[in-house]
């Protein structure tokens, strides 16, 4: 139970004084940096040969025997927040009454020695959908229960007592009692299986791992359907669960881990680091994917397409498996010493997989692909006031949650970007191999890798690591075109902190500058900006550019809003410009103008619903049609917004139509289109479309359905209660439940936002990833009024979801809430809220301060719009 633990932590904690002071302070709840340091000096050489029992329903007994050798002499703490603590045996001798507070189990100095110790415990830890580290999912569709775990931060010791922190790096032989006609997966190959001694049910034994991090053991068992690809080098087992294994596409999967593991072998040299990779595809998984030494967990809602894939969703799919691999490596191979160099993983894994993809496949655009999915994402947190440093300081694994976000994902592996064009690519690549070499099977900070690349490329990267890693926040460049009398022309390119409450100062950003010719040629400048301003004087002789763009390349990590003559010359000509990378990065300008309150979002709208028609890139059209959406739904005031639905509505079904256009185009307009749809004519034709065969040259098929029942339930159109029905039917199996729920989360009812909301918190049996998809349909724009009530309590829950929900669910939750709505006065009872409560942690504060930005910015932009 979640509440049991801290109660009884508080109980017994002993009071800190005394002689004893600093041994209790370390026995606090989560594990402290303290007891972290203390311990990993202590500490050596450990192993778990782990022990459970799968056959129960809600629980799991085990045995865990850790074998460890202690440097120096003193208490030895373990950490457990399991459900039940047992028998404990240090050294061969039973402990009668061990000293256990429900977050850590210490064994006194006088039971350990100096050298090898052998620690037994006997425990039991919870099975549940949620909120246990062993997550049960029941399947709808045939009844059959899947197992699997999700360690990742600091829950390993809630499923077993041990050393939870990633420096303590163990091997670990894994024993597993599980039902007969179930099937298993671990990190390390499975060694042996018997029929246990009361013969109902199957023994399962593993081969011991190399050395691997806590938060990094996993394993999952029930009747899953396994395919294993034959033609790759290692043999690649792909694990689904039996419902929906037909759909699944076992062989591309398969290929595509094991050509990422090739092609990774080659860029680190060295082999692939561990026994075997086998991997998963999870149901009601809560991230993309998860990086498990030799057993990766992939978010099998993602992995399988129920309709035809866009382009963005294939890339999307290969970025993770690629990412996923890249980590085998970077995070499983060479692990952060403490999750405040989360980043050192994450964005390496992310850099890594979009060099992969410019190197396999050279047509693909990779460049493009790695800006549309990490740049926007990464500024939109870091030009916030409650942005964090790439490098986050944590004091306790309790709140390890926290530095997951936009800014270890997305702004790491853009500084990334940045430090490779600045050593070069080569000198990069070796000081990577050099990072891997020098800490194989153990741990390293961000020093470490700076120093290998500094030293293999000969440069000091001490500032670049103080700017990029250390200070938070992120620069804004404003170009300046001016023509002298004499007509010569330069540029000044100014730079400030996005946000001037973090610190004053210049990045050093080493960028190209783009200049277009009036004659049509492109020149390409490289430049240093490393001041407020920065003048760059263009090539002598050369007349006024038609447009100039100082990020070309995308190899900054700079918001650069364009000048007025440059937006001037896009608004006419952004068709002209044949480089599809550029035209996604100048679209991105634009409509970054439109979030500062530059310029108008039905402007961009026009613009974006006049040039499409002849953009033939998949990846720029989805990517402006979003933005088309936020800008026609969120930015534009009821009023303005009502008077252009009717020209936007029939842009939008002319794009979905056209037959000359390929699917991968006209299915973003009918996406659009669903979105935005409000006059009854468009929600009429909505409702006819789920009566057609096909859409957009392709069958219609459940996703897109469920999305046009959501619509139709959100807007109140007549008959979608019928449609709901009908559709919930048709598609009967756990998708279709999962689908049905979100799209009930979406009815304008009161009474149902009520239900909902208490739900979120009081039903157990509720899959967090059901939750977090219905998130978006409760706090629709559209019903603002209706959610604005829950507004305060959603913030008020915060820390009650950090402790019970995982990584990502917390970002979602705010980001929701406050998307959701879009007056002035939502905007001050949020910062009201935040002044009321100082006690609210600062990892908190600051992620409230991140999903406030665009709350601020939608109020900010609406105001303006009404002014103009
Ligand atoms: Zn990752």
């Amino acid at each position: 139970m979640p509440l049991t633990a801290p109660a009884l932590l508080l109980a017994l904690s002993p009071i800190i004084g005394g002689g004893r002071a600093t041994a209790d302070s370390l026995m606090g709840a989560g594990v402290s940096r303290s007891l972290a340091t203390a311990r990993a000096a202590q500490i050596r050489d450990v192993r778990y040969a782990l022990s459970l029992d799968l056959t129960e329903r809600d629980s799991s007994r085990g045995t865990v025997t850790a074998r460890f050798r202690v440097t120096k002499p003193g208490d030895v703490i373990l950490d457990f927040r399991g459900q039940r603590l047992g028998a404990v045996e240090v050294n061969g001798a039973a402990i009668p009454s061990p000293d256990f507070n429900g977050a850590h189990l210490r064994v006194a100095a006088r039971s350990v020695v100096v050298g090898e110790n052998v620690v037994t415990v006997s425990f039991v830890t919870r099975i549940a959908a949620a909120g246990a580290s062993i997550i049960r999912y029941r399947d709808a569709t045939d009844g059959a229960e899947y197992l699997y775990t999700l360690l990742v931060p600091a829950d390993a010791n809630q499923l077993f007592p041990c050393f939870d922190q990633p420096d303590l790096k163990a091997r670990v032989s894994l024993r597993l009692r599980a039902a007969k006609d179930w099937r298993v997966l671990a990190n390390g190959p499975e060694s042996s299986t018997r029929v246990a001694a009361d013969g109902r049910a199957i023994e399962h034994e593993f081969v011991e791992t190399e050395p691997i991090s806590t938060y990094l053991i996993a394993f999952a068992a029930g009747p899953w359907v396994t395919v294993t690809s034959p033609a790759s080098k290692r043999p690649i087992t792909m694990y689904v669960r039996k419902s929906r294994a037909a759909e699944a596409e076992g062989d591309s999967i398969i290929r595509a881990n094991d050509v990422a593991a090739r092609w990774l072998e080659g860029y680190f040299a060295r082999p692939f680091p561990f026994r075997k990779l086998d991997v998963l595809l999870a149901p009601a998984f809560p991230f993309g994917g998860m990086e498990h030494p030799g057993a990766i967990f992939y978010n099998e809602d993602r992995f399988i397409f129920r309709e035809r894939p866009t382009l963005p969703q294939r890339l999307g799919r290969t970025a993770t498996i690629y990412h996923e691999v890249a980590h085998q490596w970077f995070g499983d191979l060479v692990t952060m010493r403490w999750f405040d160099d989360l980043w050192l993983k994450e964005g390496f894994a992310t850099y890594m997989a979009a060099k992969m993809q410019a190197s396999l496949d050279t047509a693909s655009g990779a460049w493009k692909t790695f800006y549309l999915r990490n740049k926007p994402a990464a500024y939109a947190v870091d030009a916030t006031r409650g942005t964090t440093p790439v490098w986050q300081s944590l004091e306790n694994l309790d709140q390890a949650k926290s530095n997951y976000g936009a800014i270890v994902y997305n702004k790491a592996p853009s500084v990334l970007k940045q430090l490779d064009y600045l050593v070069g690519p080569d000198a990069f690549q070796r000081g990577v191999r050099r990072f891997l070499a020098a800490h194989a099977y153990g741990n390293a900070t961000w020093r470490d890798l700076l120093a290998a690349i500094g030293a293999e490329s000969r440069l000091s990267l001490d500032r670049w690591g103080k700017q990029y890693i250390l200070r938070p926040g992120m620069p804004v460049i404003d170009q300046r075109v001016q023509v002298a009398a004499d007509g010569r022309t330069r540029l000044v390119l100014r730079q400030r902190p996005a946000e001037p409450l973090l610190g004053k100062g210049a990045w050093p950003i080493r960028t190209s500058v783009i200049v277009g010719q009036p004659d049509g040629r492109l020149v390409r400048l490289r430049v240093t900006l490393d001041a407020d301003s920065t003048v760059v004087a263009l090539p002598a002789g050369t007349a006024p550019p038609t447009f100039v763009y100082a990020n070309a390349d995308d190899y900054a990590y700079a918001l650069v809003l364009p000048d007025e003559r440059t937006v001037a010359w896009l608004e006419e000509n952004m068709s002209s410009v044949k480089d599809s990378f550029l035209r996604a990065l100048l679209w991105g300008a634009l409509w970054d103008l439109v979030r500062e309150a530059r310029l108008d979002p039905a402007r961009f709208a026009t613009l974006a619903l006049r040039e499409l028609p002849t953009e033939t890139d998949e990846q720029i059209v989805a990517g402006v049609l979003g933005r088309v959406g936020r800008a026609v739904v969120a930015y534009l005031p009821p009023e303005r917004r009502d008077s252009a639905l009717a020209t936007v509505e029939k842009l939008l079904r002319r794009g979905s139509a056209n037959p000359d256009r390929p699917y991968g185009i006209r299915k973003p307009y009918l996406d659009t289109y669903i979105r935005v749809a409000g006059t009854p004519s468009a929600l009429a034709h909505l409702d006819a479309l789920l009566d057609s065969a096909e859409a957009v040259g392709a069958p219609l098929r459940p996703p897109t359905r469920w999305a046009i029942v959501t619509a139709l339930i959100e807007r109140n159109a007549p008959g979608a209660d019928r449609r709901l029905e009908r559709e919930s039917r048709a598609d009967s199996g756990s998708e279709g439940k999962r689908r049905a729920f979100v799209a009930r989360a979406a009815r304008p009812d009161a009474a149902v936002k009520k239900e909902y909301f208490r739900r979120y918190f009081a039903d157990d049996s509720l899959n967090e990833d059901w939750v977090t998809a219905s998130l978006d349909g409760f706090n629709t724009v559209r019903q603002s009024e209706m959610t604005r009530p829950y507004l305060i309590p959603a913030l008020d829950s915060l820390r009650w979801i950090q402790t019970n929900r995982r990584i990502f669910f917390l970002g979602s939750w705010l980001t929701s809430f406050l998307e959701g709505q879009t007056s002035a006065e939502s905007l001050v009872a949020v910062n009201r809220f935040l002044e009321e409560h100082p006690e609210l942690p600062p990892d908190l504060r600051a992620k409230v301060l991140q999903a406030e930005d665009e709350l601020a910015r939608t109020v900010r932009i609406r105001g303006a719009v009404e002014t103009r």
